[in-house]
C-alpha cells in the first residue's frame, strides 16, 4: 500500500543565503493549493527566516539532522526542540553525506529520530547502498539493515518517512533503473513498521526523471538535492507528481 499523500522534499545542504529565500517564496506563490506535500530543508541559519517568508503557504520546512539530546554541552549541534522551535516540521537524518563524514551509525540515527518524534518532528530517515555494495550484491541486504536499525519504537506513518538514496546516485546524475528502484522500494515496504509509512526516491531525480520514477508502485515521492535549489526545477519535479 502506498501511502496517499505524495511529498516532495528539498535538501539544500550547505547551500543557500538570505537572498535565496525569494526560491522559497516563488515556490510558495507557484503552489497555492498543492495535491502533495511541499518541504524544504535549508541548512540551519535559514529555517526560521524560511519559515516566516512561507508562513500560511503550503510549504513546510525542515532541518537536516538534529542532536538525540535535547539541550546540553553539544558545541555547535542543533536539537530537535530547536529545529521545532525554529519553524521547522520536519527533519532529514541519516542522509549518505551524515553517515559517511560524520561516521553516523545506524543506532545514532535511531536515537535522533526519537528526539525528532519527542519534539513534534516528523523523522526523514535515509538509507541506501554505495556503488561497491550495490556491485556486490549486497544492496538490499544493506538498506534493510540500516532500517531496521535506524527505526525508533514508535516510527509509524504520522511522524517517519523512509527515504530510498542509493549513494552513487547522490549527485552524480546517474540513477538506478526503475525496476532497480522498485526492488528496493517493494523490499522496504514489506519490512516498514506501518505499511502506510512513505517511502521517497533520491538520488539525482530531475525534472527529466521525475515523472517515470513517481510513476513506480511503491514511490510516495522524493528527496532531492541539487534540483531543489532553484524553484523552477523543483516546481517542475512537483508538478510530475
Ligand atoms: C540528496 O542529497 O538527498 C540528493 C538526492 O541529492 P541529488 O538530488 O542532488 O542527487
Amino acid at each position: 500500500m502506498s501511502h496517499a499523500c505524495k511529498l516532495a522534499a528539498g535538501n539544500w545542504k550547505m547551500n543557500g543565503l538570505s537572498a535565496d529565500l525569494e526560491q522559497a517564496r516563488a515556490l510558495a506563490a507557484a503552489f497555492p493549493d498543492p495535491k502533495c506535500g511541499i518541504l524544504l530543508c535549508p541548512p540551519a541559519t535559514l529555517i526560521s527566516a524560511m519559515a516566516e517568508a512561507v508562513s500560511g503557504s503550503a510549504v513546510m520546512v525542515g532541518g537536516q539532522d538534529c542532536h538525540a539530546q535535547v539541550a546540553g554541552a553539544h558545541t555547535g549541534d542543533i536539537s530537535a526542540h530547536m529545529l521545532a522551535d525554529a519553524g521547522a516540521r520536519q527533519v532529514i537524518l541519516g542522509h549518505s553525506e551524515r553517515r559517511a563524514d560524520h561516521a553516523e551509525t545506524s543506532a545514532q540515527v535511531a536515537a535522533k529520530a526519537a528526539a525528532a518524534h519527542a519534539a513534534g518532528l516528523v523523522a526523514i530517515i535515509c538509507v541506501g547502498e554505495t556503488e561497491a555494495e550495490r556491485d556486490a550484491g549486497q544492496t538490499l541486504e544493506i538498506v534493510l539493515s540500516q532500517l531496521a536499525h535506524s527505526l525508533p519504537d514508535g516510527a509509524n506513518s504520522a511522524n517517519t518517512v523512509i527515504a530510498y538514496e542509493p549513494v552513487w546516485a547522490i549527485g552524480t546524475g546517474r540513477t538506478p533503473t526503475l525496476d532497480q528502484i522498485a526492488e528496493v522500494h517493494d523490499a522496504l515496504r514489506a519490512k516498514l513498521p506501518d505499511a502506510a509509512m512513505s517511502l521517497l526516491y533520491g538520488g539525482s531525480v530531475k525534472p527529466g526523471n521525475a515523472a517515470e520514477i513517481f510513476a513506480i508502485a511503491n514511490v510516495d515521492g522524493a528527496l532531492v538535492g541539487g534540483a531543489s535549489l532553484k524553484a523552477e526545477d523543483f516546481g517542475a519535479i512537483i508538478a510530475a507528481l
